[in-house]
């Protein structure tokens, strides 16, 4: 039966359930954004495992111009000092159709809105009130619009301001003790790493992660550092406390940088609403040690679509059900990806390069630790 949809937030979660509904079914939708515009931030890199690009392709991802993304073959693991641990082949992963791909989060976003932009997308739309109307949800808007629908999905980040109007139970995220520095550069800055592949080097209480993102090859760079405090007017003593491992790191910092502290969404609790669904980080956010979280952004997606698709008598525990026991695996990694990244003692991080060098020639282990997680239907 048609359905009316109501989509609140434009990011990667909303705009791909988005695409999917127009797509691929009859059900009538509006993207709600609260922004005045959707946000095309250049220089912000996003990497996506082929689980991800599997969905993309099903909406037409092929259409991109090949320039704007690069397909890295593999990652390369180096210690802070630069020096080489190993290499992890990603073509273990890559099909002949979906491939480990790294873009600027604007292309994808670019991408995503094609077909949706003048239809469907509503801005500048902020819900002032939520309630229950004839067995559908009538919300308003604080300016005095409203919409009535037969089913809600959430898409509105790991702050979900949302939630707060369905949700009894408090969710809120928790500050990981740790902030994300991101910038953009044009070469690998002069430092001893291969352009055409994702560079991770590991140091004490922080880690970077350098990868291209066109076929220009221009890098992005994200460099994590725990931190007891979030302090965005002393970025630069976190920046000190990388450049202090190597100095020669002092060169990716030079350029335009961004920060922002991380959350991660303590716990995962399903909806007690049967005609509200949460989709991406809004259903939980997670730290970027697997980058994970856009790609499990489009996954949400495509199995809330897949079930609406389906007519599924119990799409509400269906969707928790599914989306829980891939969240947990997630999760469960990029925490432990955090742990193992940033040993301080020199004895443990000799201990865990040995550890990764065995490892990632193993095709158990990246079978079942990354595969399980790349692999999902
Ligand atoms: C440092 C860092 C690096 C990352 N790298 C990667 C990576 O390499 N690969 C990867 O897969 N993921 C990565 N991620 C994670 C990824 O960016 C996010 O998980 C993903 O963008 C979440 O998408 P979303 O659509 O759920 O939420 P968001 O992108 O947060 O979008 C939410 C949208 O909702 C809107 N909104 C908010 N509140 C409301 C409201 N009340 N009403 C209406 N609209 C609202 C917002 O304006 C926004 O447009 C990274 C994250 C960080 C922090």
């Amino acid at each position: 039966m048609k359905k009316k949809i109501a989509i609140i937030g434009a990011g990667l979660a909303g705009l791909t359930f988005a695409n999917l509904i127009k797509k691929f079914s009859e059900h009538e939708f509006t993207l709600y954004e609260k922004e005045e515009s959707l946000s095309l931030d250049e220089g912000y890199g996003i990497q996506l495992s082929v689980n991800g690009v599997k969905i993309l392709n099903k909406i037409g991802f092929k259409k991109v111009n090949t320039e704007k993304f690069f397909h890295p073959k593999g990652v390369d693991f180096y210690s802070i000092s630069n020096k080489k641990i190993c290499d992890l082949d990603l073509n273990h992963f890559n099909t002949q159709e979906n491939k480990y791909t790294t873009l600027k989060r604007s292309t994808l976003i670019e991408f995503l809105k094609d077909d949706i932009y003048t239809q469907h997308l509503r801005f500048g739309k902020r819900i002032k009130e939520v309630s229950k109307l004839k067995g559908k949800v009538l919300i308003k808007f604080d300016d005095n619009t409203n919409d009535l629908v037969d089913l809600v999905v959430v898409a509105d980040g790991i702050f979900s301001n949302t939630r707060f109007f369905f949700e009894k139970k408090k969710n809120e995220p928790k500050f990981k003790k740790a902030i994300a520095i991101r910038t953009f550069l044009k070469t690998n800055s002069k430092i001893d790493i291969n352009d055409e592949r994702i560079s991770l080097m590991m140091g004490k209480k922080c880690h970077l992660v350098i990868y291209p993102i066109n076929k220009k090859k221009e890098l992005n760079l994200v460099c994590i550092v725990r931190v007891k405090k979030y302090d965005p007017n002393n970025i630069k003593s976190s920046i000190d406390k990388v450049i202090n491992q190597n100095s020669n790191l002092k060169n990716v910092f030079d350029g335009n940088l961004k920060y922002w502290p991380l959350y991660s969404t303590p716990k995962i609790l399903p909806s007690s609403h049967d005609k509200v669904f949460y989709i991406g980080d809004a259903f939980n956010g997670f730290i970027p040690t697997l980058a994970q979280g856009a790609v499990q952004s489009l996954e949400s997606a495509n199995e809330l679509f897949n079930l609406i698709k389906e007519e599924n008598a119990d799409i509400q525990n269906s969707y928790f059900k599914q989306r829980l026991e891939r969240a947990e695996i997630i999760k469960k990694r990029s925490n432990f990806n955090f742990f193992v990244f940033h040993f301080s003692s020199s004895i443990m991080q000799t201990l865990r390069n040995f550890i990764i060098k065995f490892l990632v020639k193993k095709k158990g282990f990246l079978d079942s630790y990354l595969g399980s997680v790349y692999k999902n239907k």
